[in-house]
């Protein structure tokens, strides 16, 4: 039988899995707690996205998107963010989750930076955690000698080769930079530890410049070249063009490293994989430099609709929202509510025509199964753009019969209710129960449905009541069963 076509795990009104957005009772819900008017609900199948995906990438012997490494810079782009301040407990907490979650490597902040963040590396070294520990340094034999020394297994090195950087930020040219790189990487190589070469602000930067220094450095046997948009200024065209042309320069992998400054950085990193590269940097919730640089979650977001079993089979997704939840408590951030898969509003389904076809199966309007993540789906019952399909469902939740030409009155009565005042979960559950409560009596009218209702409310509802014309509204039902093409004929919309 086939798996995917079982009932999903039953997600009660509590939730079984996680509550999307709310960590430290304010994230994302603008400090309200929970989901008010929505309900975990449990649907009829599981999404199919695995079997036959139309977003599945295009082959291309070239791509990555199916097999790639993430770099993870929390402790190294992450401390760049404005609010962090990671202490080595902290460092260690995060370095360990990140561990666990399966980053391939964990980037730390230069042990040239200050004596603190040198003991901080030497320690996390000596966790013998599973990912691979780098360290960023500047292309200079200084940090060189010390980086060697703290027992990372990897060490980045990066130097700026923009017009920009060369006569604002360090002041040399192409040819000093060249023979810097080439004594530092024979350096770190000497000591048998992975190197990378990275220019920084790549995409403005000479491409004849940055290809000939990357080839060099390749040749003289590099472990990864870095390609790095430290502005955050390429688009994912740019970013597809670079990386091709760099893939057939050199035989070493490809690092990408994407700023966010104009929303690309996700889209950047794909593309750099569809294009060639090997590694992508990321950093928990996206925190870094400025407004940050591609979000651990949202490439998960992006990679397992592209690859789900290589997604899965590699990370514990399941642990996202825990990670996320720890550093934005350290780094004193709420996730956002339009966050990937932890947002407060990620899976949640209010409009009556996508709560109904979420209901037989959420494939229709979900490509991420949110159960693969430990997350939990919210239908939102209780609002004017409620069907009588949702409140159908949200009766049988709360074990109540009735017929449909029943659930569609109901839904009428809640909907005028809506138009109101804001309503919520609770009073949805109120109107429902009355509204059957009514039926058992023999009971007509509606407008004692809700007993904390002011009069103002009871009169404008009570208006509204009348104004309900449910044959109606029950031809508009009937439409939306048409097939799409006679629905257009007849001008049924969504
Ligand atoms: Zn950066």
């Amino acid at each position: 039988m086939c798996p995917s076509c079982e009932p999903e795990a039953a997600a009660n009104a509590n939730g079984n899995g996680h509550t999307n957005g709310t960590s430290n009772g304010t994230n994302g819900s603008n400090g309200t707690n929970g989901h008010p008017g929505f309900t975990a609900v449990q649907t009829k199948s599981n999404p199919h996205q695995h079997r036959s995906n139309p977003y599945q990438p295009v082959g291309d012997f070239l791509s990555n998107v199916n097999n790639f490494k993430i770099i993870e810079s929390t402790l190294r782009e992450g401390e760049q963010f404005a609010n962090a301040f990671f202490d080595l407990p902290k460092k260690i907490e995060i370095a360990k989750a990140l561990d666990d979650f399966g980053v391939d490597y964990i980037e730390l902040t230069s042990p040239a930076a200050s004596e603190q963040s040198r003991l901080d590396c030497e320690e996390i070294c000596k966790l013998g955690l599973k990912a691979k520990i780098l360290t960023h340094i500047r292309c200079h034999m200084d940090d060189a000698r010390i980086a060697v020394q703290t027992g990372v297994d990897g060490v980045d090195v990066v130097i700026g080769t923009s017009s920009y950087l060369m006569e604002h930020s360090h002041g040399k040219d192409m040819t000093y930079i060249t023979n810097t790189a080439i004594e530092v990487i024979n350096y770190v190589k000497s000591h048998n530890i992975e190197i990378r070469f990275s220019s920084e602000d790549s995409f403005r930067s000479n491409l004849v410049d940055l290809l000939s220094i990357y080839s060099t450095v390749d040749k003289i046997g590099v472990n990864r070249v870095g390609i790095a948009d430290t502005v955050g200024c390429a688009s994912p065209r740019q970013v597809y063009d670079l990386i091709r042309t760099l893939r057939g320069v050199v035989s070493c992998d490809i690092e990408t490293h994407f700023h966010n400054d104009t929303g690309c950085a996700i889209a950047n990193a794909y593309c750099a994989l569809e294009a060639g590269a090997t590694h992508i940097d990321t950093s928990v919730l996206g925190i870094g430099e400025r407004n940050g640089i591609t979000p651990l979650g949202g490439l998960m977001a992006r990679m397992i609709v592209a690859d789900r079993d290589y997604v899965i089979g590699k990370y514990k997704l399941h642990k996202l929202k825990d990670i996320e939840d720890l550093v934005a408590q350290a780094v004193e951030v709420n996730i956002p509510f339009n966050n990937y898969i932890t947002g407060y509003s990620a899976f949640s389904h209010k409009a009556g025509i996508h709560a109904k076809a979420i209901l037989n199966n959420p494939s229709t309007y979900e490509i991420i199964n949110p159960a693969d993540f430990g997350m939990t789906r919210y239908i939102h019952y209780a609002s004017r753009l409620t069907g009588w399909n949702a409140i159908k469902s949200r009766a049988n939740q709360l074990q109540i019969e009735m017929t449909d030409a029943q659930y569609k009155e109901c839904t009428e009565s809640i909907k005028a209710l809506a138009d109101i005042r804001p309503i919520t979960l609770d009073d949805t559950d109120s109107i429902i129960r009355a509204f059957q409560r009514n039926l058992k009596l023999g009971k007509t009218k509606t407008a004692d449905l809700l007993p904390n209702m002011t009069d103002e409310e009871q009169a404008v509802l009570a208006k509204k009541e009348r104004q309900i014309d449910i044959p109606e509204k029950r031809e508009l039902d009937i439409a939306a069963e048409i097939p799409l093409a006679k629905k257009a004929n007849q001008g049924v919309t969504a």
